[in-house]
């Protein structure tokens, strides 16, 4: 089945034809770790996470990269208000990152490379671009010249004579041109540095990009990933830098970019007060559960975030562990588990996870539908085989169900005990004893379904 993909670069959805399917190579571009992540940071790895994860069943051989910023001069006001070395802020974050993303599930990079680690690459790359007449230095920065590169705007589709005419850009004594981006700039002594041919100094936040791939992908790569917000500057710098210091070869052959999230219909600021930081939202809710909601909507879509979507996402998350936890009983082997075709279909037209999401609807009320044990078993094993793709319903449902179970009022052994004394009570027909252990358990969240099976309970959680 070949995988269509939507091309930023064409503005079309194109096969993707890899360069080499024996080493297909993907850059993700990765968060700057000066603090926690917000909800909208989570997008790009959980979403491009499930590209590589495809890409990966496609082409074995695939490299996919997602750098960690840790140079930059919001890490060093950070490091400077804390009073400690930005190594203590930066990997501290970047470990952080790296753990909520495991809970979101996201898969990990094969590669995640530091900007602090590249530094000579990053000088080499700012000195061949010198040499070769599209870079020049100036009062200890290295900046790049645009004028140079007339492709410069090609992806998103602005032009030079605009950007100048515009020149909202900050106007400095040492740029030749307003629109001219720093490769290089000089350090005071108080802040992190590097000597280079241009006095001690640090990179510019674009060039480490250029400079990571190259290093560990190659000089041109198949797909170059990230949020549209970084389509300008950032990745047009990228595509500047690595054309020109690679003699014109194409650096990106296929760059995705995905919507940015809102909250409540509003753009999430620090100003409006509705960040919603990722680490705090693993304290409230399962990763599975934001996973959900970031992969539901098609990653090219703008995604509305609010409490009611993730109370919707985490109502249909219960409403297929209900289906596995009722089909307990019904064993599937291993190797039974495999991705529906449709499931493979949706992903492979351009990474349609809403389309994805309803075929696992579809196959969930299949389960719940089937009779025999034989299509139960049929059906769940399709079920979880396309959960397992989507990274989702990775839990034991029973264990679902209890997750939220406030420790410091009751544990699951009491109210297992409890559940019992009501099947006590109502056999000796002392209903009355029934129906009160039934509220005092509902009283702390916990409701008793009867099933057929006899018995069985789950943690409500109510409000978020
Ligand atoms: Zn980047």
């Amino acid at each position: 089945m070949p995988l269509r993909l939507y091309n930023s670069l064409t503005r079309r959805v194109e096969e993707f034809v890899p360069l080499d399917p024996q080493r297909v190579t993907m850059y993700v571009c990765g968060p700057t770790v000066y603090n926690y992540v917000h909800i909208g940071n989570a997008r790009p790895p959980v979403v491009f996470g499930l590209l590589a994860r495809l890409l990966r069943r496609l082409y074995p051989k695939l490299v996919y990269a997602r750098n960690i910023t840790d140079v930059d001069d919001k890490i060093n006001a950070a490091a400077r208000e804390a009073g400690v070395p930005i190594e203590t802020i930066t990997s501290g974050y970047a470990r952080a990152f790296s753990d909520d993303m495991a809970r979101l599930g996201a898969d990990p990079a094969d590669l995640t490379p530091h900007a602090t680690a590249h530094i000579a690459p990053i000088i080499a790359m700012c000195e061949r671009l010198i040499a070769n007449g599209h870079a020049y230095a100036a009062q200890g920065h290295v900046l790049f010249d645009v004028t140079s590169f007339p492709a410069y705007g090609a992806l998103s589709g602005r032009s030079v004579e605009d950007m100048i005419a515009g020149a909202r850009v900050e106007v400095a004594p040492y740029k030749k041109n307003p629109a001219d981006f720093v490769l290089w700039k000089p350090s005071t002594p108080d802040l992190p540095g590097w000597d280079s041919p241009w006095g001690r100094g640090r990179p510019g936040w674009h060039i480490e990009c250029s400079a990571m791939a190259a290093a560990h992908l190659g000089e041109s790569i198949d797909i170059h990933a990230g949020g549209n917000d970084l389509m300008f500057p950032h990745h047009e710098n990228e595509i500047a830098q690595s054309t020109c210091a690679h003699g014109g070869k194409i650096f990106a052959r296929y760059w995705l970019h995905n919507g940015m999230l809102t909250f409540d219909g509003r753009k999430m600021s620090k100003s409006l007060g509705n960040v919603r930081v990722l680490h705090d939202l693993l304290d409230r809710y399962p990763g599975e559960v934001l996973r959900f909601l970031l992969l539901k909507a098609h990653y090219r879509q703008p995604l509305d975030w609010s409490d009611a979507a993730l109370a919707q996402a985490r109502a249909t998350l219960d409403g297929w562990y209900t289906v596995l936890r009722d089909l307990a009983d019904i064993e599937v082997a291993p190797g039974e588990r495999e991705s529906p075709a449709a499931i493979d279909a949706a992903l492979c037209d351009d990474l349609n996870t809403p389309e994805a999401f309803a075929v696992v609807a579809g196959l969930a009320a299949a389960a719940r539908a089937a009779r025999t044990r034989e299509e139960q078993r049929r059906a769940k094993a399709e079920l979880l085989g396309a959960a397992d793709m989507l990274g989702i319903l990775q839990h034991d449902p029973e264990a679902w169900f209890k997750q939220d179970l406030a420790s410091d009022t009751i544990d699951a052994a009491e109210i297992q005990r409890r559940v019992e004394a009501r099947v006590a009570a109502k056999q000796a027909r002392d209903f009355a004893t029934a129906d009160r252990i039934r509220d005092e358990l509902l009283a702390v969240g916990v409701v008793i379904e009867d099933t057929a099976q006899g018995p069985r309970w789950k943690v409500v959680k109510t409000g978020g």
